[in-house]
């Protein structure tokens, strides 16, 4: 059998990146995040850090062929053979069907698409209110405060860092492209066959079990 490759859809704020984290964990796969990924270009200082960084930081979509750029690369690595979780791609019909082609040629293809359903107003609360430990382990203000005030429970660390774009006027532009550009890929998948929903309005760790289980059932 194929690798997995399971996609993660959901407006900005739905969780994406702390379940496939939490999937990386549970299943040893490994997280693509085109945002992650972009972020990183844009720190380097890269040609296409430089021309993503405005469009990101006015919480609208960077170009396709940055966007694939990108993802290539990081799929030529060998650690994606392990099976993948897409966080944030694709976030275009374009993105879609370039995927279809990238997979075909590598004679892989969708495993399933999970779709996070969220409530709008919510995710402006959830998105303003996040930050990071420099390790990577996600936290929020009201939600997810570290055990002790200041220092990572996982790895002990006290630098912490928000992003640019997630303040809440941002993150209703972000929330705009979702549904513009984003949100259309959820009839596509369906149509494909490969469409999971799941609630994710509830804790962390009930939607941790929920999404164990939809992959556990994949792999049966
Ligand atoms: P994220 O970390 O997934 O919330 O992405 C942060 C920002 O990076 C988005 O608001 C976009 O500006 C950009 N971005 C991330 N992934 C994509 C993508 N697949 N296509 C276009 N822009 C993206």
């Amino acid at each position: 059998m194929s690798a997995p490759v399971l996609i993660l859809l959901g407006p900005p704020g739905a969780g994406k990146g702390t379940q496939a984290r939490m999937l990386e964990e549970d299943f040893g796969l490994i997280q693509l995040s085109t945002g992650d990924l972009l972020r990183a270009a844009v720190a380097a200082g890269t040609v296409a850090g430089k021309q993503a960084k405005a469009v990101m930081e006015a919480g609208q979509l960077v170009s396709d062929d940055i966007v694939l750029a990108i993802l290539k690369d990081r799929m030529a690595q060998p650690d994606v053979a392990k099976g993948i979780i897409l966080d944030g791609f694709p976030r275009t019909a374009g993105q879609a069907a370039a995927l279809d082609v990238l997979l075909a040629e590598a004679g892989q293809k969708i495993t399933a698409a999970i779709s996070l359903e969220v409530d709008d107003e919510a995710m402006v609360g959830r998105v303003s209110g996040r930050y990071t430990c420099a390790c990577g382990e996600g936290y929020h203000d009201e939600f997810k405060r570290p055990a002790v005030a200041g220092v990572c429970d996982k790895c002990g660390g006290t630098t912490f860092k928000r992003r640019a774009d997630d303040n809440a006027e941002t993150v209703r532009d972000r929330l705009t492209a979702y549904h513009a550009q984003t949100a259309p890929l959820i009839a596509y998948y369906e149509g494909k066959g490969v469409l999971e929903r799941i609630d994710a309005m509830g804790n962390i760790a009930d939607i941790r079990t929920g999404l164990g289980q939809i992959v556990a059932g994949m792999a049966a």
